[in-house]
């Protein structure tokens, strides 16, 4: 039987701490951290991703500050509001919501954020840095998923690590933080030979398709961390990850449900990588 991991209850733990951490800053150097969120268009899911982002803020004690474009935006009009953010030094991360509407140029957007103040860390500086594992900031949901099998309290060194899926904010920076901790690393596609087969080396087995039950038991090793980054939707409206939990769950020594897994996680990173940008702005300006 596989033991759950809370990912809701885990999230919760660290945004107390980033909390406790924050009021620390305040305390001493009279800063409060501030994220920057830019919305444009009214996509309905971009919406509810950023009031939640809000709302983190809030509980977490930064400053929040929203941006809400029409969708009928110029890419100059946002290329000035970035600029902007990045010449304030009272801004500290800046996320501009995914999907943009038709007509802007996200490749080009996520190059305009400054480096230091790209918390969702896209720009490929960043990307380069966690490739060379100098980086502190990292993409929230792959740094979620590292949260959650540290959780557990296995230790990746040495271990069979395959991740499914191979984007570029999940899969890639996943197994180049895998390979930071010095697990094996393998990286499976849709390309792959024999997913089966790959999948059942696997000590610590993470699924980032976008596919329902693409997983089954019989594809695990038994006793191995099973961590499902997966969100589809059934056709009766309820959430579902890539594993088939049902018969998952009674081989893997420890697995994340979905939801309430991977996806409370992504907040919590958003807000870490904040605070972090956040004490290296301050650093640099000597406090
Ligand atoms: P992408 O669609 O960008 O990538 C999916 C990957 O899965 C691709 O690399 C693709 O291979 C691979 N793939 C597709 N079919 C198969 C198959 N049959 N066997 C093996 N590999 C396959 O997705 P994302 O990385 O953006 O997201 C993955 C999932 O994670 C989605 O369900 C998404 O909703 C969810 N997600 C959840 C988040 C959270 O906070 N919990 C955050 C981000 C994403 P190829 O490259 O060859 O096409």
């Amino acid at each position: 039987m596989g033991q759950i991991i809370d990912g809701k209850a885990i999230s919760a733990s660290v945004r107390a701490q980033l909390k406790r951490e924050t009021e620390l800053l305040i305390g001493q150097t009279g800063y409060t951290p501030a994220l920057a969120v830019i919305l444009v268009g009214d996509d309905p899911a971009s919406a509810v991703y950023v009031r939640n982002k809000q709302r983190a803020c809030a509980e977490i004690g930064f400053r929040a500050l929203e941006y809400r474009l029409p969708a009928s935006t110029s890419q100059k009009e946002l290329d000035d509001l970035i600029d902007a953010l990045n010449a304030d030094d009272t801004v500290d991360g800046i996320l501009v919501q995914l999907p943009l509407p038709h007509g802007l140029d996200e490749q080009s957007v996520l190059l305009r954020i400054r480096p230091d103040k790209d918390v969702d860390c896209f720009h490929p500086y960043n990307v380069g840095r966690v490739m060379t594992g100098k980086s502190r900031l990292a993409p929230c949901t792959p740094m979620g998923v590292m949260e959650l099998i540290h959780s557990t309290g296995v230790d990746v060194a040495g271990k069979e690590c395959v991740v499914i899926g191979r984007s570029n904010i999940v899969g890639k920076p996943l197994s180049m933080l895998l390979l930071r901790e010095n697990g094996t690393v393998t990286v499976c596609h849709s390309k792959t030979r024999d997913l089966g087969a790959v999948c059942r080396r696997a000590d610590i087995l993470v699924a980032a398709v976008g596919r329902a039950g693409l997983i089954t038991g019989d594809m695990i090793k038994p006793g191995a961390v099973v961590i499902d980054v997966g969100i589809n939707r059934t056709p009766d409206g309820k959430l579902t990850g890539d594993v088939d939990f049902a018969t998952a769950e009674p081989v893997a020594s420890y697995i994340t449900p979905v939801p309430g897994g991977v996806g409370p996680m992504t907040i919590a990173m958003l807000m870490q990588n904040t605070l972090v940008a956040a004490k290296e702005h301050l650093a640099e300006k000597g406090k």
